[in-house]
Order: structure tokens, then C-alpha cells, then sequence
């Protein structure tokens, strides 16, 4: 009908060579963009979230990230998961044991919904505690709206892992510092920590990428704590920092 009509040309406008630059996004755009997700974005338009998208930040394999200006020409980071390519195994194994969530769908879209609503949700939690990662704005279907981490010509800060620390040591404490927030005062484990989950802005570390973070009573939280651990440890390790397992165990009252 002619408000779906309506609908799909706004879209387009959404999408059209003045909303997206260059080709390379162009393939982004046809890549990531499947009807409902256009759908979602128009939605987020809408509401006065987000008014063009420019260009990619990141094509990873869940998912990719956008850079979004608003109205008033301030950026955002636009987090769009694929449903085509999302581990949905993965997801069912952070996910099944965590109690704020009671995913018995087997339904993709649903289970990608909850999956951003969990990267939302821990975020939040985060943030509020005072740890260093980007403001979460709002979760919609498969699109997760969040804090642009960059400078204001727009150039997005890059990953500890390809922006490597002046001083690693003093990174380091910082990162220990961000650490004990996450664990001890948001009680929540990342699950995935390392230099690449890590970004680097203006010599500070920022967290990213908490969508598989548990809390710290979930079955698998002890092993994930671990791993996050030994990977943090060897890392900075190599990058000349003194430190180890225990040594980081200890800074955190862990046993
Ligand atoms: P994935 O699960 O696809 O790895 P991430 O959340 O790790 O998704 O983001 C992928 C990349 O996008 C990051 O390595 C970083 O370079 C960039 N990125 C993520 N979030 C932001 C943000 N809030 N601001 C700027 N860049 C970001």
C-alpha cells in the first residue's frame, strides 16, 4: 500500500548516492542492508536518531559498522548485524545461561534481537558503573546505535591492536583500572578481551564489543574471566609491560 510505498522511497533516499558517498559503501549498503534492516534503519531515521549513514567503519563477520550523522551534524556509530552470516551457536552459548534473558526461539531474527538487547543492555550497565565504553543510544531489531569514538573531523580511533600504545605500562593500568570496574563493580565478564576489543583514544583504553559478555554468575563466566586473563597478560607482556596472570588476578581480589 502506499504508505509501505512511502516507506521504501524514503529509503531509497536514505540510501541514495547523497546519502552514501562512494562505491565501496555502495557495496557495504547492498551487503548489510536486507529489507527488514532498511527497514529498521528508516524506523531509527525516523525518530530523529539518525539521518545519513557515511560510510564504513568496519566490516567484520557478524557485523559491520557504520559511521551515522544526525540532524545537528554530530556522529554516530552504527552497528548493523547481518543475519546471514551471524553465528547463531555462539550466540546460543553466551546467551542460554545468562538470566536476564529467556531466548527459547530458535528464530534467527529473534535471537539476533536479543543478542543486540544483550550488547545494549551490558553497555549500559557499564557505562553506569563508570567504565570507559561508547554510551550505548538505543537497540533496534538487528541495528545497535552507539557513542562515536573519535575525533571530531570524524576519523574513528583505532583498536589498541593496530594503534599500539605510546606508554603500554601506563595503558596498561588504565586498561587494570577499566578492568575492575567491568568485573567487580558491573559484575560482568567480557568474554572476549584482548587488544583488538581494546581501542586506543588519545592514549585511553575503550572497550568494545561486549555483546558476548556474561554476567559473573553465568556457567561459563569462571572460564571466560580466565581466558580474558591470559590473553591480556600475554599481550601486554609482549608489548614490554610487567605483568602476568597472577600479578593481574591480584589487582583484581581474584582467587
Ligand atoms: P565486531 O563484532 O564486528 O568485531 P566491534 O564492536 O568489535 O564489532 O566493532 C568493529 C570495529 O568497529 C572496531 O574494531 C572498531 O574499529 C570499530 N568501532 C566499533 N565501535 C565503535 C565506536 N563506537 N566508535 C568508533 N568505531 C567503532
Amino acid at each position: 500500500d502506499s504508505k509501505i510505498n512511502k516507506a521504501d522511497a524514503e529509503l531509497q533516499k536514505l540510501i541514495s548516492e547523497k546519502r552514501i558517498k562512494d562505491d565501496d559503501d555502495k557495496k557495504v549498503a547492498s551487503e548489510v542492508f536486507d529489507d527488514k534492516t532498511l527497514k529498521t534503519l528508516y524506523k531509527l531515521a525516523n525518530q530523529n536518531y539518525l539521518d545519513i549513514l557515511n560510510g564504513a567503519i568496519s566490516t567484520g563477520k557478524e557485523a559491520n559498522v557504520l559511521k551515522g550523522i544526525k540532524d545537528d551534524g554530530s556522529i554516530i556509530a552504527v552497528k548493523i548485524y547481518r543475519i546471514t552470516t551471524s553465528d547463531f551457536k555462539k550466540m546460543h552459548y553466551y546467551i542460554d545461561g545468562d538470566p536476564r534473558f529467556n531466548v527459547k526461539s530458535t528464530n534467527k531474527r529473534q535471537l539476533i534481537k536479543a543478542w543486540v538487547n544483550k550488547e545494549y543492555r551490558n553497555l549500559n550497565r557499564l557505562y553506569e558503573n563508570g567504565v570507559n565504553v561508547p554510551k550505548p543510544i538505543v537497540a533496534l531489531d538487528n541495528v545497535l546505535l552507539l557513542e562515536f569514538i573519535g575525533n571530531d573531523q570524524g576519523e574513528p580511533a583505532k583498536t589498541a591492536r593496530y594503534d599500539p600504545p605510546e606508554d603500554p605500562t601506563d595503558f596498561y593500568e588504565r586498561l587494570l583500572l577499566e578492568m575492575d570496574r567491568f568485573i567487580n563493580k558491573s559484575n560482568l565478564i567480557h568474554g572476549d578481551l584482548s587488544t583488538f576489543n581494546i581501542m586506543n583514544f588519545n592514549q585511553n583504553p575503550v572497550i568494545i564489543d561486549v555483546s558476548q559478555s556474561v554476567v559473573r554468575d553465568h556457567p561459563i563466566a569462571k572460564e571466560l574471566l580466565l581466558r580474558d586473563i591470559k590473553n591480556i597478560s600475554t599481550e601486554f607482556n609482549k608489548l614490554g609491560v610487567q605483568t602476568s596472570e597472577s600479578k593481574i588476578k591480584d589487582y583484581l581480589n581474584l582467587k
